[in-house]
C-alpha cells in the first residue's frame, strides 16, 4: 500500500506546459479526455445545440479551427491527446463558454452577442482552451475527495454524484470558480493562444473591461472566472510577447 502510494504521488506531481508551474494532479492526461467526454455527452443531451450550419456555430467554427492548429504548434503533445468538438448552446441569457478537459468546447450565443468582434471571441476561447491545456480541470479534481473514487472508477461508468463532483471542478452545474492563480496562467497562455491564431491580442483588455464594467446582472463568465487583481495591467504586460507570437505567425 504504501509503495503504491509513493508511485500515485511520485507520477501526480507535473509541470504545466507554457508556463513551468509545478502541478499536483492524480490523473493521467488520457483521464482529462475520457472525463470530459462524459460531461461533454450530458451537455450534448441536456442543452439547445444550434445546427452546424447556423452562421453562428460557422463563426465559432472558424475561430477554433484556428485556436486548434496554434495549441498543435504551441503544446504539440496534448493537442494531438485531445479529441476536439465544438457546439453552440442556444441561451441568449448566458454569457459564457467553457472548454472541458480533453478539448470540449462550448459557447452561449449571450456570448456570441456580447463581444464586439472576432477577435474578442477569440480570447474567451482561447483563454477556455488554456484552462484545458493547463489542465486545471482535473488539477481542482485532485484536491477534492471525490478523486480517489472517479480514479478507481476509471474502467467503469461514474455515477450521478461523481460524475456532478467532475462538473463543478470542471466549471458546469454548480461550478467553483478558477483560482486567481489559474485565471492568471489561462489569462497568459490563452492571449499567447490567440495571438497565434492571428488575432489581436490587444482586445483581451478591452474584452475584460467590458466584461467588468457591465451593467446590471454579472456575467456568468466572470463568476467562474474572477477577476485576478491588476488584470488588465497584467495582461498589458504580456502584450509585446503576444505581438512577437502574432508577428512570427503572419
Ligand atoms: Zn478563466
Amino acid at each position: 500500500m504504501m509503495r503504491y502510494l509513493t508511485l500515485l504521488f511520485l507520477s501526480a506531481c507535473t509541470t504545466v506546459p507554457g508556463t513551468g508551474r509545478s502541478q499536483f494532479n492524480i490523473f493521467p492526461l488520457s483521464e482529462d479526455v475520457r472525463l470530459g467526454d462524459a460531461a461533454w455527452k450530458n451537455t450534448l443531451e441536456t442543452e439547445k445545440i444550434l445546427p452546424v450550419d447556423s452562421p453562428e456555430h460557422q463563426r465559432v467554427d472558424s475561430i477554433m479551427r484556428r485556436l486548434i492548429a496554434a495549441t498543435q504548434q504551441q503544446h504539440p503533445t496534448l493537442a494531438t491527446t485531445f479529441e476536439w468538438d465544438w457546439r453552440v448552446i442556444q441561451d441568449n441569457s448566458q454569457i459564457n463558454a467553457w472548454c472541458l478537459p480533453g478539448g470540449k468546447m462550448a459557447v452561449y450565443t449571450g456570448m456570441i452577442n456580447f463581444v464586439e468582434n472576432d477577435d474578442q471571441l477569440a480570447v474567451v476561447m482561447g483563454h477556455e482552451i488554456a484552462h484545458a491545456v493547463a489542465r486545471h480541470g482535473t488539477e481542482r479534481l485532485s484536491q477534492t475527495q471525490a478523486a480517489q473514487v472517479v480514479l478507481a472508477a476509471a474502467d467503469g461508468e461514474l455515477n450521478d454524484r461523481e460524475m456532478r463532483m467532475a462538473e463543478s471542478a470542471f466549471g458546469l452545474g454548480v461550478a467553483l470558480p478558477f483560482s486567481r492563480a489559474h485565471e492568471h496562467e489561462a489569462d497568459e497562455l490563452g492571449i499567447y493562444l490567440s495571438a497565434a491564431a492571428g488575432y489581436d491580442p490587444k482586445e483581451a483588455v478591452n474584452l475584460w473591461r467590458a466584461m467588468e464594467q457591465k451593467d446590471g446582472r454579472t456575467p456568468e463568465f466572470l463568476s467562474t472566472h474572477p477577476s485576478p487583481s491588476n488584470r488588465a495591467a497584467k495582461i498589458t504586460a504580456l502584450l509585446p510577447t503576444a505581438e512577437r507570437i502574432r508577428g512570427r505567425n503572419k
